[in-house]
């Protein structure tokens, strides 16, 4: 049907004809055809009552006009004809309640409004009076006024008012002018004007309501998008309130683990930076001696060259660009002056982007000073332990590949001897330095008397000493201590001053009771040490480097071990020396009285 087709949608929402606007323009016009038709239907049954009312009337007035045969006849016609349309409109709302009706309907209807047409038209031929000149007015005034009323009921479809008002009106107009006469042709003429005004405020009234019916589906559908628009709003709130959400939790992980990152750059005790390729630094967070230097942000942006002595700088680059090529962390060592003290340092690149590494800078002074002292350790012990040994095999050779006299026998055999004690010795103080760094040395802690102690261990080495002095103040109360480990401090002290001492040098051994302690002193008239010496004395492998002390063996362990043992007896330990004139070792040793159950329990356990 045409009668859709000019619709345009009052609010285009979107631009040109696609497929999709093509489909919803034949969909809306399909709804407007539908909602014809159902407007069609709806008037039709008031229509139908109001038609047979008019033909009752009509009828009734013509009575005297027309034969009774031509009216009987002609109502019977019209009341079939809206028997039918009658029949028509029940279907068509059986039809309605199972679904949206086929555009059958809209046919039906048409063709049943043609035959009422036709059947009020046929009014024109059966009943026109043609004598009297007010039942013809009576006539066409019934007409008229059905046409005007199928304006209303019929005017949501064009064809259908077309259909009935045509068939309608046409023969009484033909008949008027069949008639002639002045008066019949004006009817007539008067008739046609009318037919032609009413058509044309049909069509007037048919666009009007086809417009209201296409705003009311306009409106349906602005109402849709508006849902549909919530909907979408809605869901878009939704999504950016879980993105919000999820983006609040990675700020907050990615600023715990910046804490974190932080945190762990703050416990590295090493110096950490970040360079490029091209060497310039981009990060900079000193330690120890570095934070000394220039604050951090006037580094960042600069060149190593520009920072660091130019070899330093070289070996850097070199590594950053070896690390960069091969993807492999790299090591480089470097010594550098820091106000006015070397260190060593040592870098280590790891790449931490495409074009950017990261290095961290450690202080490995101690580091190569402990590998310094065990090599040297190695060595002196090597040579500690060689000098008896050549001895030792030298003699043996000596006694087994000649005859000696039972005298020199004895001599050689007593040399053996001593070397072997040496050894011994040496050993065993390598075994107690060991115990000591796993804190396995046992103490059996007892009341020691420490003048017979003294004494002894002095006797030991009389036979060496060219002379050897005791100054121990009586009474010394007896200290809580192990005999041997005791025993053990003592030799160490008297061999060492014995050793150091001229040979007609004395040694003092000395001991008096102080407060709730015994300080025991030995002192030797030897070459003395050095200042710069002492806070170090009493490292292990410690050895006071001197030209004139330097020909006497020693491995640097005996006064390391006396101040472990002293120290694990609670006691203290020091040394008073002046340079050329000899030297004063110290010790002291808690009193039995001063040592509380608790204290002494404590120190039994622990040692
Ligand atoms: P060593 O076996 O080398 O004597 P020690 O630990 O006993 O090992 O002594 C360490 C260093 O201390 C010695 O090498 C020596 O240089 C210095 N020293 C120790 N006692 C004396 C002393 N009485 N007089 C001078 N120097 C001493």
């Amino acid at each position: 049907m045409g009668d859709t087709a000019e619709h345009i949608p009052l609010f285009p929402l979107s631009t040109p004809d696609t497929s999709a606007e093509k489909q919803h323009s034949q969909d809306r016009s399909q709804q407007i055809e539908v909602e014809q038709t159902r407007l069609l239907y709806a008037q039709a049954p008031s229509a139908v009552v109001i038609s047979l009312f008019n033909a009752t009337i009509l009828v009734f007035f013509l009575r005297h006009e027309v034969p009774s045969s031509a009216l009987i006849a002609w109502w019977t016609g019209m009341l079939g004809a809206y028997l039918i349309r009658s029949l028509l409109v029940w279907r068509y709302r059986q039809a309605t309640l199972q679904g949206t009706p086929s555009q059958h309907w809209r046919t039906r209807f048409l063709i049943s409004a043609v035959l009422s047409g036709c059947a009020w038209g046929s009014c024109a031929l059966l009943l026109f009076p043609t004598v009297s000149l007010p039942h013809q007015l009576l006539l066409a005034f019934v007409v008229g006024g059905m046409a005007i009323g199928a304006i209303a009921s019929m005017a949501a479809v064009r064809a259908a008012y077309i259909g009935f008002i045509l068939p309608l009106t046409l023969p009484l107009v033909w008949r008027f002018f069949l008639q002639g006469g002045d008066d019949a042709i004006a009817m007539g003429s008067l008739s046609f004007i009318f037919v032609g005004g009413l058509l044309v405020m049909a069509s007037q009234f048919h666009t009007t309501i086809t417009e209201s019916i296409a705003l009311r589906f306009e409106k349906q559908d602005l109402l849709q998008s508006r849902k549909a628009l919530q909907l979408s709003h809605d869901v878009l709130e939704d999504r950016v309130r879980e993105r919000t959400m999820a983006l609040q939790q990675e700020v907050r992980e990615r600023a715990r683990s910046e804490t974190h990152a932080r945190a762990m750059l703050q416990a590295i005790p090493d110096t950490v930076f970040r360079v490029n390729r091209d060497g310039v630094l981009l990060d900079f967070t000193p330690r120890d001696q570095f934070s000394a230097l220039p604050a951090p942000e006037s580094v960042v942006g600069k060149s190593v060259t520009e920072i660091v002595p130019p070899d330093v700088a070289r070996a850097v680059n070199g590594a950053v660009a070896e690390a960069l090529r091969t993807g492999t962390a790299q090591i480089c060592e470097y010594p550098l002056s820091l106000q006015g003290t070397l260190h060593n340092y040592e870098i280590r690149l790891v790449v931490s982007g495409p074009d950017e590494v990261v290095g961290i800078v450690r202080d490995i002074t101690q580091r190569k000073e402990v590998e310094r002292l065990k090599d040297e350790f190695i060595s002196t012990v090597s040579h500690e332990l060689r000098t008896p040994l050549t001895s030792l095999v030298g003699f043996t050779e000596l006694m087994l590949n000649r005859q000696f006299s039972p005298e020199k026998q004895q001599q050689y055999v007593s040399l053996i001897h001593d070397e072997s004690v040496c050894l011994a010795h040496l050993v065993n103080d390598l075994l107690d330095l060991q115990r000591m760094q796993l804190g396995n040395l046992t103490y059996h802690l007892a009341a020691l008397d420490l003048e017979p102690l003294l004494k002894t261990c002095g006797a030991l080495f009389e036979r060496d000493a060219s002379s050897l002095r005791f100054a121990i103040a009586s009474p010394l109360l007896p200290v809580y201590a192990d005999d041997a480990r005791i025993r053990q401090v003592v030799t160490n002290l008297l061999s060492n001053a014995i050793k150091f001492s001229p040979a007609d040098g004395i040694v003092t051994v000395g001991a008096e009771v102080q407060h709730d302690e015994v300080v025991t002193w030995i002192a030797d008239q030897g070459p003395g040490i050095p200042a710069d010496a002492l806070p170090k004395l009493f490292d292990k492998f410690f050895r006071v480097d001197n030209k004139e002390t330097r020909h006497i063996g020693g491995a640097g362990l005996g006064l390391a071990l006396v101040k472990e043992i002293v120290t694990a007896h609670g006691g203290r330990v020091w040394v008073e020396s002046t340079l050329g004139q000899g030297s004063t070792f110290f010790f002291t040793l808690p009193l039995v009285s001063a040592v509380s159950d608790a204290v002494a329990d404590s120190l039994a356990e622990v040692r």
